[in-house]
């Protein structure tokens, strides 16, 4: 006989024996179905800070009866890993309350939650309006996968100075993104919102930079709220998700619908990550919103500064706007570098000590990212071929990250 046959596994092959030489009186496979069966301890007592991690595809019922009955469930109810366990929940029903809204949904990274958005409330024929600085791989998106299924993308100019937008035919979605990707444009709220309401659109706002600690765009009329959740509310630079918050039944039943057709889900790991993240957002936030603006007004006098691009500035055009609206800029902003050739630009990063290049932001680490607009924008050319340089401070002491600049990038 070979030393392994397919119906027993050859661990299996022997009958061990007791030290004495007896076999054992129990068949040897037993433990195959012992392991699978053992009770698990009682968390009776165990009453802890940390939000338990709840990890499951199957959910199983006590009876024939409410197995059956599954497909009758309700969105709350538990009945498929995909479709939420209480950890995700839990995450699911803080992020409810932080915006203000009436029900959140989450989706497998920032970016993901706003095509989700746009497919989920968008029919062929509709047409959205969708800011020119917007986050731009939305912007291939809608160019790319929006107009093949005939949604039309209308972009606006989203400077407040800017000349007032038409309306397009059969309007279904105005979205907004304030402030706005790389350049911190804040729009004229009110005519974005009037301009919705006229038209029966919606309102869909990206709110990653600011989060629900700084502006909750639902308790000032907006309808759906998207954050990457993967920014500053997990906020250490270690996982990819994102949320959708809506302030209607009608439109989580919506979006809800669309999720489980596509199959979206998160991982039960990545929320406790996210909710662990969360709570010290509060903090985080307060100390890189302060020395962001510090270091902001530090470089407005630094020899290669253009401009600096940040909302918290009283010169900034936008200022006053963002300060009725919010509680407070976050560690996020932009310098505009004086025209130079790409190599004296390209030398200002051969020796940071503190700051790291990367392309994402609102982790504890401090990053710069080096950014040319020339391809990012269709209707505000004022920063093509303008170096600029994008700024996520960190968790660091401001007075280091200033000198690592000055001694660096700015000198
Ligand atoms: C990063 C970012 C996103 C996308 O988030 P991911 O989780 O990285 O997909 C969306 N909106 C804005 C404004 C962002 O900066």
């Amino acid at each position: 006989m070979s030393a392994c046959s397919y119906s027993r596994p050859c661990w299996l092959q022997w009958t061990a024996c007791t030290p004495d030489g007896r076999r054992r009186s129990t068949r040897p496979d037993e433990i195959a179905t012992r392991v699978l069966n053992t009770e698990p301890a009682s968390s009776e007592g165990f009453s802890s800070l940390s939000i338990p991690t709840h990890r499951g595809s199957t959910i199983v019922y006590p009876d024939y009866e409410s197995f059956a009955a599954r497909g009758k469930h309700q969105r709350h109810e538990y009945t498929y890993g995909l479709a939420g366990t209480p950890t995700t929940r839990t995450l699911q029903n803080r992020l409810t309350e932080l915006e203000s809204a009436h029900d959140t949904f989450l989706t497998p990274s920032g970016l993901s939650a706003i095509t989700t958005v746009f497919l989920a409330v968008c029919s062929p024929g509709d047409r959205v309006l969708i800011p020119d600085n917007v986050y731009p791989p939305v912007r291939r998106f809608a160019d790319g996968v929006l107009a093949r299924l005939g949604i039309v993308a209308v972009y606006y100019d989203p400077r407040i100075a800017a000349a007032p937008i038409e309306a397009p035919e059969r309007l279904r979605l105005v979205w907004i993104e304030a402030p706005g990707s790389t350049t911190i444009e804040i729009p004229d709220f009110g005519r974005l919102h009037t301009l919705a309401r006229t038209q029966g659109a919606l309102i869909g706002y990206d709110n990653s930079w600011a989060t629900p600690l700084l502006h909750r765009p639902l308790e000032q009329g907006a309808d759906i709220v998207v954050e990457a959740l993967t920014k500053y509310l997990t906020g250490h630079s270690d996982l990819l998700m994102g949320s959708i918050s809506v302030a209607s039944e009608e439109l989580a039943c919506t979006v809800h619908a669309y999720i489980t057709s596509l199959g979206l889900g998160v991982s039960p790991d990545d929320c406790f990550l996210a909710l662990r993240g969360m709570e010290t957002a509060s903090v985080r936030l307060a100390h890189v919103g302060f020395s962001a603006l510090w270091l902001a007004e530090q470089l407005q006098s630094a020899a290669p500064v253009d401009e600096v691009l940040h909302p918290g500035l009283p010169t900034f055009n936008g200022h006053r706007c963002w300060r009725k609206r919010s509680f407070g800029t976050s560690g996020l902003f932009t310098v505009v570098l004086k025209p130079e050739d790409l190599g004296a630009f390209r030398r200002r990063f051969d020796s940071l000590s503190i700051f790291r290049l990367g392309a994402s932001w609102g982790g504890t680490h401090s990053l710069l990212a080096p950014v040319f607009l020339d391809r990012e924008r269709s209707l505000d050319r004022s920063y093509a071929r303008k170096p600029l340089l994008r700024i996520s401070s960190g968790l660091e002491a401001k007075e280091d990250l200033l000198e690592d600049l000055m001694g660096n990038v700015f000198a």
